[in-house]
């Protein structure tokens, strides 16, 4: 295994052990490595009011934003056994916005592209052509 997805990995586990699940029990980890070359992560935390629930990507999304922004270059998810998991459709949109052109997203079969993880992604571009002509979109495009 290479030895980033390793790292990547290793930093998803250690965000899973900080989780806040105590409904579902369910912890996850997300860790992704940025452009220049930060490693951000995150873990899901959950709410009474289930539907409030945060997923591991949003966490690791605004510690990207926080730390300055930048282009999410891989990223892995796992659970609270280290098994690596799938973001939710929700959170392949959130990596969609901040995805760089070379994005790979670790998965049980290997590596897979933002293409492969969400076809035909809406995005700023959308925005720009459809929407308001406007929209300033991304920072990073
Ligand atoms: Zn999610």
């Amino acid at each position: 295994m290479d030895v980033r997805w390793q790292r990547l990995i290793d930093a998803a586990h250690e965000a899973m052990e900080h989780a806040y699940a105590p409904y579902s029990n369910y912890p996850v980890g997300a860790a992704a490595l940025v452009s220049d070359g930060r490693i951000v992560s995150g873990c899901n935390v959950e709410n009474a009011a289930y539907g409030v629930t945060l997923c591991a990507e949003c966490g690791l999304i605004s510690e990207l934003v926080r730390g300055g922004g930048g282009m999410l270059e891989q990223f892995v998810c796992v659970d609270g056994r280290g098994e690596i998991l799938m973001p939710c459709g929700r959170c392949r949109q959130l990596l969609a916005e901040h995805a760089a052109p070379d994005f790979a997203v670790r998965t049980v079969a290997g590596t897979t592209t933002m293409e492969g993880l969400l076809p035909d992604a809406f995005g700023a571009v959308d925005l720009r052509q459809r929407g308001n002509p406007d929209s300033k979109g991304a920072r990073h495009e």
